[in-house]
């Protein structure tokens, strides 16, 4: 209905951080509240009653605005260090929200092991609206160097770290070269893998951060969410123009779920990742070859650390041969079978079956995707039961022989 406001009612970003991040996380500002609810109501409506015929209140109609998603708006801007936060029904949905943005003629550049619905997405925008995407190692800053164009560059697209492989960008280093060359340009992370507990992009030099809020900010697979972040409160003008246009804002009950799930993000991420650590130990000392940014022999450790305050929750693994991944996958028991990550629970996959899968075989090939490559997502189980759940299925798989030769 609001279609000449330039931003929804309450909206805009008015707390700052002011404790530590786990604290913050925590600690909703919900001093706005008639009753003092200590949870945010669930505003379960499409329309809001208007004071008289010239008189309209803060909200008049859900797609435009509603009390329980500007609350997680919010919120979720405190903690990204966003001038503005907006949700939207799911991460994909925010990507197109983020790529309307771009015209006709005009380019994106992106990196080459990109989410697998990503590629999607970028390949339809360049069937059915001239916008050509420029697919590149981001790993190497300066291969970005040939692409920018001052007139064309419209969206420098990145994820650090990559899922499944685990690559970084220089998210600093490639934002400067960006904004030094092509003023019209913005630099967009995909930080669903790391969750703002660990890295926020915008303190790194991009100018809008987005999330699947279906993976760790929800943390319990049972919404779909997607939450974008911008720098500047006239990039999240132009974003909340879209959302409000098109009717992609997240409902008030998911709005609430994603707004309850956030909450234990830090303490879920903690325990996710110690018991990572100690995977991605055991596998590399067993001989395989393990993607993890919490591995010293990880090449890029040194990047990864400086822009991320820990390695994540998520590692990959090559095992050298496709039937025996796919054994190890079947025989395990605690371990589910299962696309995403981010959830309290443990899961595995193949990524090039599974998730990747939309992805063309010789594509998958060029951009060195193994398609032995196992990826485990830790969940919050005891880190016990999954070792020796995946002890177990290494040995029923004939993966532990031979064994290494250990000193
Ligand atoms: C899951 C995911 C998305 C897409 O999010 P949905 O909520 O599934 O639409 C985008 N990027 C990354 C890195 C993801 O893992």
């Amino acid at each position: 209905m609001t279609d000449i406001l330039p931003s929804s009612p309450a909206a805009s970003m008015t707390s700052f951080r002011r404790y530590r991040f786990a604290t913050e996380v925590v600690t909703i500002d919900n001093s706005d509240d008639p009753h003092n609810a200590s949870s945010i109501p669930i505003y379960q409506t499409a329309t809001f009653k208007q004071k008289g015929a010239n008189a309209s209140g803060e909200y008049d109609y859900s797609r435009s605005g509603n009390p329980t998603r500007t609350h997680v708006e919010n919120h979720l801007a405190k903690l990204m260090g966003a001038e503005r936060a907006l949700v939207v029904t799911s991460g994909m949905g925010a990507l197109d929200v983020i790529t309307r943005l771009v015209r006709a003629g005009e380019e994106i550049i992106a990196g080459d092991d990109l989410y697998g619905g990503t590629n999607r997405l970028l390949s339809f925008l360049a069937q059915s609206q001239n916008i050509k995407t420029h697919h590149i190692d981001t790993t190497k800053s300066d291969s970005i160097l040939p692409y920018l164009s001052a007139e064309r560059t419209r969206l420098v697209l990145l994820e650090s770290p990559t899922n499944p492989l685990i690559k970084i960008s220089d998210i600093p280093t490639i934002s400067r070269y960006v904004h030094e060359r092509c003023p019209n340009a913005l630099v967009v992370v995909d930080n669903t893998m790391m969750s703002p507990y660990l890295q926020r992009p915008l303190e790194l030099g991009a100018d809008i951060s987005y999330h699947s809020g279906t993976k760790y900010l929800s943390g319990h697979h049972d919404l779909m969410a997607g939450v974008i972040g911008a720098k500047t409160a006239a990039i999240g003008d132009a974003l909340y123009y879209v959302i409000n246009a098109t009717g992609c804002g997240l409902n008030p009950f998911d709005s609430w779920l994603l707004l309850r799930g956030v909450k234990t993000l830090a303490v879920r991420m903690d325990k996710q990742q110690a018991s990572s650590i100690r995977i991605a130990h055991y596998l590399e000392l067993l001989g395989f070859k393990v993607h993890y940014p919490g591995l010293k022999s990880h090449p890029q450790y040194q990047l990864h650390h400086s822009m991320a305050s820990g390695p994540g929750a998520v590692l990959s693994f090559e095992t050298g041969d496709v039937d025996i991944s796919e054994r190890i996958v079947e025989a395990t028991r605690l371990w589910s079978i299962s696309v995403s990550f981010g959830c309290v629970n443990s899961l595995i996959s193949m990524p090039c079956r599974m998730s990747h899968a939309s992805i063309p075989a010789h594509i998958r090939a060029e951009r060195a995707l193994p398609e032995d490559l196992i990826r485990l997502c830790v969940g919050i189980e005891d880190v016990e039961d999954l070792l020796e759940d995946l002890e177990r299925a290494l040995d029923i798989a004939g993966a532990l022989l031979p064994l290494p030769v250990k000193q």
